[in-house]
């Protein structure tokens, strides 16, 4: 299922970018659209954003938004929806993918 890394940048440039969509609750469903990032708002409080690893490999993906928790990261939506988050995600099992999300677009390490 892994696909080289000039495949993934292409793919990522072809099709449109990731937006936000955005569910109450403290914790993105289990179900995960293919490309958008979905994000778990609860009580005015972004929660953690999850999302397919843009891999391939089916893996769900959790990100921790909340300060409280370690690590966390922090997420930015633009006026179009498009999702950046900071620091980049680096996978340490599985398919130890290294991306940066930014403006809706992978970028891959
Ligand atoms: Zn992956």
């Amino acid at each position: 299922m892994k696909k080289p890394k000039w495949f993934l940048k292409c793919i990522e440039f072809v099709l449109p970018t990731r937006k936000t969509l955005v569910v109450e609750g403290d914790s993105p469903p289990n179900i995960l659209p293919y490309r958008n990032l979905v994000l778990a708002r609860e009580g005015g409080e972004d929660w953690a954003v999850g999302f397919m690893c843009p891999c391939g490999c089916g893996k769900k993906l959790e990100i921790m938004l909340i300060q409280e928790v370690k690590p966390h990261w922090k997420l930015m939506v633009d006026h179009s929806n498009r999702p950046t988050l900071h620091p980049s995600v680096w996978l340490k099992t599985g398919c130890q993918s290294h991306f940066w999300l930014r403006n809706g677009r992978v970028i891959w390490c």
